[in-house]
């Protein structure tokens, strides 16, 4: 009998332990906490992971190990890999844990990449500002998720700029829902609970912390002239770079800081594959992404772009794959603006983006990295018709309009409520664009939500 290993007990590890089920896997999962949502469906191992005697344990009772979620010490990661199969392995971990060193390996690779730069002091941030110019971005090399530990910079309009800069404002051109994020950083308690213990050892802000600004001043603001000056910068950008590092500034020594360029993106894709231990690599269609507040709120499978662009992508995704011997279902995540692809980061497990594919696809995404990890044939990535997967962020909503449709799928996590948490999704599919509308219409309705499902149907009907 195996037994699969799994660092971190959240959904996913969930998901998986659910989707190993018939291929009759046994599991346990390790995690921080004890209520650990993966703990209902498999036996949970409570402990640091920085505890050799508890990696030793974890070790000893499993025959491979896999992740549920990225931030597990690197070198943890490597303690195991010396005494168990670990996949993906932990040199491709690493890399998916700094937003540096994923940048500069996705433009070695020929992989597009909005302009970005390293920032290590508030000096290189003004450098870094007039070199990429507003709109801009600056995140937490390490341990950001569901957009924590960010700061946006945009122009100032002109009358801003009369006034005298640093009003706030939101960022245009973008996804008008995303307030910004800019002033917590990543949460030592974050929605899940088994990230409390990296976020704490790290040393970050707990979960919503105000680090500098207010919520009203989550986006600061840049002249236009931010992208020439390169040495005597503007009085308002100057306050920009102050209102950034004021915010993310105590970050710099400890997680790392890296600052963006905006992408004012058409849409956001994401390519959700999968790579062997023979090396053959697998991808879903392409998923089109829709964010609220940094956080997925919908995905829609397969994208509405051409074929050229689903084949750019799936080879950004494989010579990426390729390039860190990776084992396992990853997700790649990308911008796409006028037909051009930049990619945003790696995702080196199984993704919210794919969740639609335990419904939508021949095989999912869960039973798929399971095959991978185990060496197993990889099952069908051809998926079944057209998908819709909504996040329930916070709280449940009444699931009954869901459980109405006829291809409406219910996921709850068994987790309590909590501002921010992912606590379930749904997935609803449909044999054609036109009767998905008509179905997620009906569930917006009725469940309230018309704003989450009304980019979806815009996109179906377009
Ligand atoms: P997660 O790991 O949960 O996907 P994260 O905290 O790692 O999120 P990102 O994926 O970098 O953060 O950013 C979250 C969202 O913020 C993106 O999906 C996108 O909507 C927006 N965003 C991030 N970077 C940029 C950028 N350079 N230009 C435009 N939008 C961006
Ligand atoms: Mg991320
Ligand atoms: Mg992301």
């Amino acid at each position: 009998m195996t037994t699969v290993g799994i660092l971190g007990g959240g959904q996913l590890a969930r998901m998986l332990a659910l989707a190993g089920a018939p291929l009759g896997l046994r599991f346990l999962v390790m995690d921080t906490s004890a209520e650990a949502c993966a703990g209902q469906f498999a036996p949970l191992l409570v402990g640091d992971y920085r505890d050799e005697a508890a990696l030793a344990d974890f070790a000893a009772r499993v025959d491979v190990v896999t992740f549920d979620f990225e931030n597990v010490p690197a070198e943890s990661a490597r303690w195991l890999s010396d005494r168990v199969p670990v996949f993906p392995n932990p040199g491709a971990l690493g890399v998916a844990q700094d937003r540096l060193a994923e940048k500069s390996l996705f433009r070695e690779l020929g992989i597009p990449v909005p302009p970005f730069a390293d920032v290590a002091s508030r000096q290189e941030l003004d450098a870094a500002l007039a070199q990429i110019g507003a709109p801009c971005i600056l995140k937490t090399r390490r341990l950001g998720y569901d957009g924590k530990g960010q700061f946006r910079l945009r122009p100032l309009s002109g009358d801003e700029a009369a006034a005298g800069g640093a009003a706030a404002g939101r960022m245009p051109g973008a996804d008008a829902d995303t307030r910004g994020v800019a002033t917590s950083v990543a949460p030592a308690e974050g929605p899940e609970s088994r990230s409390g213990h990296v976020g704490a050892t790290q040393g970050l802000e707990p979960a919503g912390r105000t680090v500098g600004a207010t919520e009203g001043t989550t986006y600061a603001e840049a002249s236009a002239g931010a992208g020439t000056a390169a040495t005597a910068m503007p009085a308002p950008v100057q306050q920009v770079a102050d209102a950034a590092w004021a915010a993310l500034g105590s970050q710099a020594g400890r997680v790392g800081l890296i600052l963006e360029s905006f992408v004012p993106f058409d849409r956001e894709l994401s390519v959700v594959a999968m790579r062997g231990r023979d090396g053959g690599f697998h991808a879903w269609p392409l998923t089109e992404n829709w964010h609220v507040d940094g956080v997925l709120s919908a995905s829609l499978a397969p994208a509405r772009v051409d074929r050229a662009l689903v084949e750019t992508a799936h080879g950004h995704a494989r010579r990426l794959a390729d390039a860190l011997d990776y084992v396992g279902v990853f997700a790649l995540e990308l911008f796409c603006r006028d037909g051009e692809l930049l990619a945003n980061e790696l995702a080196p497990r199984v993704h919210n983006s794919g969740h639609w594919t335990i419904e939508g696809a021949e095989t999912s995404q869960f039973e798929n990295h399971l095959r991978a990890v185990l060496g197993l044939a990889p099952g069908a990535t051809a998926m079944r018709g057209h998908a819709c997967m909504l996040n329930w962020i916070g709280e449940l909503p009444d699931p009954g309009p869901v459980l109405a449709e006829p291809g409406g799928h219910w996921h709850d996590y068994g987790k309590s409520p909590r501002p921010g948490r992912k606590v379930g999704h749904a997935t609803l599919r449909a044999e054609t664009p036109e009767t998905l509308a008509a179905a997620l219409q009906r569930v917006g309705d009725a469940l309230g939500r018309q704003a989450q499902v009304a980019p979806v149907v815009a996109a179906l009907r377009g």
